[in-house]
């Protein structure tokens, strides 16, 4: 269980971007439901511990993420929202250099679990080919295949559907849906039905705050 507790965080220009944020996120796909600018982006980095929050707590089973932030990041997978320029290099090279930088050091092991993931992200056929070439939905699940090495317990993932056709989208969400069988997947969107679809539960962001919080079908009644 991932818990927030009374979280704010304002950005040097006076912009209030989680404005006392608190939540319970059990194991499986949460949507954060909110416009452009609601402040999603700012609340995901604050839980990766890529920036620090001015006041508020945050614990993953237990540990105290803000005191212990090494501990978080290695039980951690993220993917952004824009992650980075593609090189000309293969979807398994790269795994498997991620993979040795996540501490998969032994060869054998990492082997195993590069495989593992380009078969779960169903990018097997295409593993020899530069993620370069790639389709927008096949980025999106080589990102996902990257950010899940190693394990994490949690998973966070923003803005993963845009630009994406209604086939790589239902892809895609199936696949974070099967991944929530087992870990925390906190999913980012500004589409409804991203959430109506498969979300477990879900909360909708709005101007740094949480207006409701719970499942989709009731969450989306209230608004
Ligand atoms: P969302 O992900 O929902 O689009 P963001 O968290 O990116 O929302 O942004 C929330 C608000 O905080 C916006 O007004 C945005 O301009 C502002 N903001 C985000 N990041 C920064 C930053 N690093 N510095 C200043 N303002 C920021
Ligand atoms: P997203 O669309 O995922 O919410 P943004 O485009 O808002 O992301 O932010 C991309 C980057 O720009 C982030 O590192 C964020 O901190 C920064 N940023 C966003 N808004 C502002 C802002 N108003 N001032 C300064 N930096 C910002």
């Amino acid at each position: 269980m991932l818990l927030l507790r009374h979280l704010h965080k304002t950005y040097d220009n006076g912009v209030h971007a989680t404005n006392d944020v608190s939540l319970d996120i059990p194991t499986g796909l949460f949507g954060l439901l909110g416009p452009n600018g609601a402040g999603k982006s700012s609340l995901m980095r604050t839980i990766a511990t890529l920036q620090t929050p001015d006041s508020g707590s945050i614990h993953l089973d237990g540990v105290d993420v803000l005191r212990a932030p090494l501990a978080l990041r290695r039980r951690l997978g993220y993917l952004p929202q824009d992650f980075g320029v593609y090189p000309k290099v293969s979807a398994l090279e790269l795994l498997d250099h991620f993979a040795v930088l996540k501490g998969l050091t032994r060869r054998g092991e990492r082997k195993e679990a590069v495989e593992a993931l380009l078969h779960q992200t169903n990018l097997w056929e295409a593993r020899k080919r530069a993620v370069a070439s790639y389709s927008g939905g096949m980025r999106q699940r080589f990102g996902i295949a990257q950010a899940l090495l190693g394990a994490p317990r949690l998973v966070i993932v923003d803005e993963p559907t845009a630009g994406l056709d209604p086939d790589e989208r239902n892809r895609l969400l199936n696949l974070l849906a099967r991944i929530g069988e087992k870990v925390i997947v906190i999913l980012s969107t500004h589409i409804v039905e991203d959430v109506t679809d498969l979300c477990a539960r879900m909360a909708i962001i709005g101007k740094g705050r949480v207006l409701v919080e719970g499942e989709p079908q009731a969450a989306i009644a209230t608004l």
